[in-house]
């Protein structure tokens, strides 16, 4: 019997499958779309990561470099699975890789590490995201932040910054889930931000700050030892003046309007589901949510599929953090691991 696993996605979730399965012996195809390895935190070069500000290096490279030298990993960049059919406890892959072609490889588990994409803000058009030129996402400013460059379209140092909250989030008009990573990730983004430009004021504008278990700190330590502002209440507008940005809301503490002139805007960009993961759903014949995320055989416990040998991990379920998404790798790991030696563990019970 065929002992292999297929893992889809090589972010934190698919990283760590694909790791412990090694470890424990078994080998492991890792097939990513894109050209390098590390999912979210590698594409959007995070510096640091909430709750602790934390190099991101210091969590993803010996994740990369443990799948990139085991030798029971076959590590497939820039491909996709194109097809699956099971024959005699097997799945049969058709993996296309950009400029090599098609190959078929058979496999006995797969394990869905899919992942998310940013909700895309010019959907709504309050926020005059892709068309104001200092309107950017958080996704975006983790970049800058990277370069240790934060800076206005024109060259200024900004002296005004404003992260609004639960964009594409909490929202029945766009995504109605929240993130649970957004208020963490945009909190520590402000600390950054302090750090690094010392003068700049930061106000951030909230429906309710959800910074969970041990992430709470941040929003303690952001306020006494930083000096970040937070303004409870929902944006309407924004305006670009041509020398700035005016933020219409309503402040919802003090229940009136409010008006500030910012030099430059981030939006809190929530999770959502990629086209990664539907085209992985539609190739593996998962089911999918209401809002497209793929859906366990029971919401409470994520790495089931409720399909034979399907294993699903990560984001590619619902938003979480990245060490959620490590834990959800590693658990649908030791299924598949438990899936693949099923003959075998039976054989040693009898
Ligand atoms: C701006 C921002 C900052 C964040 N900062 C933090 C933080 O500081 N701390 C924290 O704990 N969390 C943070 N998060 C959350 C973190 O990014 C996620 O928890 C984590 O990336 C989820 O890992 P994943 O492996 O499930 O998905 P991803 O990181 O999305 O990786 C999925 C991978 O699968 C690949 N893929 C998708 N579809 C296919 C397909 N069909 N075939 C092949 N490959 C495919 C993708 O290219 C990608 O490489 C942040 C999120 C955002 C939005
Ligand atoms: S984590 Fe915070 S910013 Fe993100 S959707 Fe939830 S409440 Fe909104």
């Amino acid at each position: 019997m065929n002992e292999s696993v297929l893992v889809i996605g090589g972010g934190p979730a698919g990283l760590r499958a694909a790791a412990d399965l090694a470890d424990l012996g078994t080998s492991v195809v890792l097939v990513e779309r894109r050209n390098e390895l590390g999912g979210a935190p590698i594409r959007w070069k995070y510096k640091t990561l909430a709750p602790e500000l934390r190099p991101t290096e210091e969590v993803m490279d010996p994740m990369i470099a443990a799948v990139e030298s085991h030798p029971l990993v076959k590590v497939y960049r820039d491909s996709v699975v194109e097809r699956v059919s099971r024959a005699a406890g097997n799945f049969h892959i058709t993996l296309r890789t950009n400029g090599a072609g098609a190959r078929e490889i058979p496999v006995r588990a797969i394990v869905a590490a899919t992942g998310f994409e940013h909700f895309d803000a010019s959907r709504d058009p309050r926020y005059e995201y892709g068309r104001a030129a200092n309107v950017i996402g958080i996704h975006e400013l983790e970049g800058m932040l990277k370069e240790s460059r934060v800076v206005c379209k024109d060259g200024r140092k900004p002296k005004r910054i404003a992260f609004i909250f639960c964009v594409g989030s909490r929202d029945r008009a766009t995504n109605p889930w929240c993130c649970t990573v957004c208020c963490g990730v945009s909190i520590k983004q402000g600390i950054e931000l302090k750090r690094l430009l010392g003068d700049v004021e930061i106000y951030n504008i909230y429906i309710d700050i959800r910074t969970f278990g041990l992430w709470e700190q941040l929003y303690w330590t952001s306020m006494e030892e930083y000096g970040l502002n937070f303004i409870r209440g929902r944006v309407s507008q924004i305006y670009d003046t041509g020398t700035q940005l005016l933020v219409k809301g309503e402040d919802t503490l003090v229940r009136g309007p409010f008006e500030v002139l910012m030099d430059m805007v981030v939006l809190a960009v929530g999770i959502a589901p990629g086209e990664g993961t539907a085209q992985a759903a539609k190739v593996l014949d998962l089911n999918c949510n209401s809002f497209g995320f793929l859906q366990p055989r029971h919401p409470n416990v994520h790495y089931d599929s409720g399909k034979e040998g399907v294993f699903l991990a990560g984001a590619c379920v619902a938003p979480m953090s990245i060490e959620e998404a490590i834990l959800a790798g590693s658990a649908a790991a030791m299924q598949a691991a438990k899936f693949v030696r099923e003959p075998a563990l039976q054989g040693a019970a009898d």
